[in-house]
This record gives structure tokens, C-alpha cells and sequence, in this order.
């Protein structure tokens, strides 16, 4: 796409019914405004699909999901190697595998929501 013209691009972009927004590339050097498509993709003419981030709720919004799926990650990586020592013990502590199981299922339905979360 770089060797195109961005200038055309643009023209382009707005033939397909694109809006250009007051906001610029972050790209460093570039400066060109972005473009919002039909699909409510954001993008640069010279750089493609860019995530703005615009304010601070937004900022919060895309830190959090972060956390959460990394804390998600490790609380299953948990459950799952207590599970398994639970499993190898000579007497097997159901109420406690039962415990962690839950936390298991509680893990997956997390992950279904914030990966929700992720679709704009
Ligand atoms: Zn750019």
C-alpha cells in the first residue's frame, strides 16, 4: 500500500462512502487523517486498519480487557495444575476437584464475554 498514492487512496475511500474524521494517523511521520469505513473500521490511507483510541473511558476499556484476559489465563493455568495434582493424590478430594471445576467453567464463560467485548 506505501507506494501507492495516499491522495488517491482517499479519493477512493470516500467513493466507497468512507467519512474522513478530525483525527490523524498515530503513525509516526504520517499525520494523515483518518478514515472511518461503513464497517466502522478505522483506517489510514498510507497504513491500513489503525486502533484509535480516543478517550479515557476507551483507554480504560482496552487496559482492562487486557488484564482481565491475562488474569483469566492465569487463573486457569491454576485450576488446571490443582486439578491435576488433585487427580494424582491417593485419595481423591471430589468436593475440591468439583471447586476448581467451577472456577474452570466460571474462566470459560469469562472469556466468551470479553471476546464479545472485543468486536466493535
Ligand atoms: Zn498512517
Amino acid at each position: 500500500m506505501s507506494s501507492q498514492d495516499p491522495i488517491k487512496i482517499m479519493a477512493e475511500l470516500l467513493k466507497s462512502g468512507a467519512v474522513m474524521l478530525a483525527e490523524t494517523c498515530p503513525v509516526e511521520g504520517c499525520n494523515l487523517p483518518l478514515f472511518k469505513l461503513k464497517s466502522g473500521e478505522v483506517v489510514c490511507p498510507l497504513h491500513g486498519r489503525i486502533h484509535v483510541v480516543k478517550t479515557d473511558e476507551e483507554v480504560k476499556e482496552v487496559y482492562s480487557r487486557a488484564a482481565l484476559s491475562m488474569l483469566l489465563e492465569k487463573v486457569e493455568s491454576t485450576a488446571i495444575r490443582a486439578i491435576d495434582s488433585l487427580i494424582s493424590e491417593p485419595d481423591i478430594d471430589s468436593t475440591e476437584i468439583i471447586k476448581w471445576l467451577e472456577v474452570l467453567e466460571r474462566v470459560a464463560r469469562l472469556k466468551i464475554i470479553a471476546k464479545k467485548r472485543n468486536i466493535p
